[in-house]
């Protein structure tokens, strides 16, 4: 859509990345109690989006919760979740019996949109406070709770940002995960990195771990079609030609303040990382014909994670 500014169509990437998640939820290939408020328009997708989906979501939760096995008991984990737009982490964190408080940031125009639907919803206000009356509102529209805290902002401006983020209870000395699905693609590299050099040194009295997951490979024929088709969409993958291999990725961690950086492409985490046994289910859930094309789909695309601090030596890589 031309007559949408860059900003306005990176925002609407989130109702994509929703709705495809939910199709996968309705066929069966993961659980999300949640997802279902947040999405406006449900469509059915192709086997091939769906099982893709599947794969993005599986692999990100091992992430996750590989993270979350190595805190030590009483201990609160941070997990802030970059872009967050419609998606449902914190509500998939909140069921489980840890200690976790969630930071979703997104520009205020996503924020307000998600905030709006979470008072409507009473299953969603309810994993944020007891009583709807304890959830705070500050201006901008984010939402304050005790275990979810919203920050809208435009991350690019990362003073302004992390003036909000400790404003939202932010604390340097608590393990941190930071989560970037699809979002640091679609910034200038200048800013992404400001980001993430930013979050290395976010944490300076804890272990810390960022988990990344968006595209790479621009070159080759499909690669030269995807980021022609985001951009046509005005969404262009700014970050994609100074970061478009796992190894240049790799090095991107390293290089801006993490210890170390293990990456995959989506081929991997599938054959190597998910769950035999779950895999096994969500490939009999439909007719799949177009696994060549999905194989090569998923080359494009890849999980990182990065690592900082004394986390390092006993995570083992939240991957394997
Ligand atoms: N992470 C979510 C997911 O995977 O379901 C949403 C991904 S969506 C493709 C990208 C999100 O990043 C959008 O919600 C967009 O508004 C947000 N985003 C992109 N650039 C941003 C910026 N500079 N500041 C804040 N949010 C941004």
């Amino acid at each position: 859509n031309f007559s949408m500014s860059g900003d306005a169509a990176v925002q609407n990437t989130t109702e994509d990345a929703a709705s495809s998640k939910l199709s996968a939820v309705r066929m069966g290939y993961f659980r999300d109690d949640y997802l279902e408020h947040f999405v406006r328009r449900v469509t059915r997708r192709s086997p091939l989006i769906n099982r893709g989906y599947y794969a993005r979501v599986a692999g990100i939760r091992k992430a996750i919760d590989g993270f979350l096995s190595c805190i030590p008991q009483g201990t609160t984990a941070q997990i802030v979740n970059l872009g967050s737009g419609m998606d449902t982490t914190f509500f998939y964190v909140n069921d489980k019996p840890q200690s976790v408080v969630c930071f979703e940031c997104d520009f205020p125009e996503v924020i307000q949109r998600k905030a709006h639907t979470i008072l409507r919803k009473e299953p969603c206000w309810k994993a944020m406070a007891r009583n709807r009356e304890d959830i705070v509102q500050v201006p901008g529209g984010a939402l304050r709770s005790e275990p979810l805290r919203m920050v809208a902002a435009d991350m690019r401006q990362v003073d302004e940002f992390e003036r909000q983020l400790v404003q939202a209870g932010f604390q340097d000395d608590l393990p941190t995960l930071w989560l970037a699905e699809c979002v640091l693609v679609y910034m200038q590299p200048l800013h992404s990195d400001a980001i993430i050099r930013w979050a290395a040194n976010a944490v300076s009295k804890a272990p810390s771990a960022f988990v990344v997951y968006e595209q790479i490979l621009p070159h080759d024929a499909f690669g030269r079609t995807m980021v022609r088709n985001l951009q046509a969409r005005g969404c262009p993958l700014l970050g994609i030609h100074e970061y478009p291999t796992l190894d240049s990725q790799r090095q991107r961690y390293v290089s801006l303040g993490f210890t170390r950086c293990e990456a995959a492409d989506m081929n991997d985490v599938y054959d190597l990382h998910l769950d035999g046994a779950e895999i096994a289910r969500i490939q009999r859930l439909e007719i799949f014909d177009e696994l060549e094309e999905w194989r090569l789909i998923q080359g494009h695309y890849f999980i990182g994670v990065a690592l900082k601090g004394s986390h390092d030596e006993q995570h083992r890589g939240s991957l394997s």
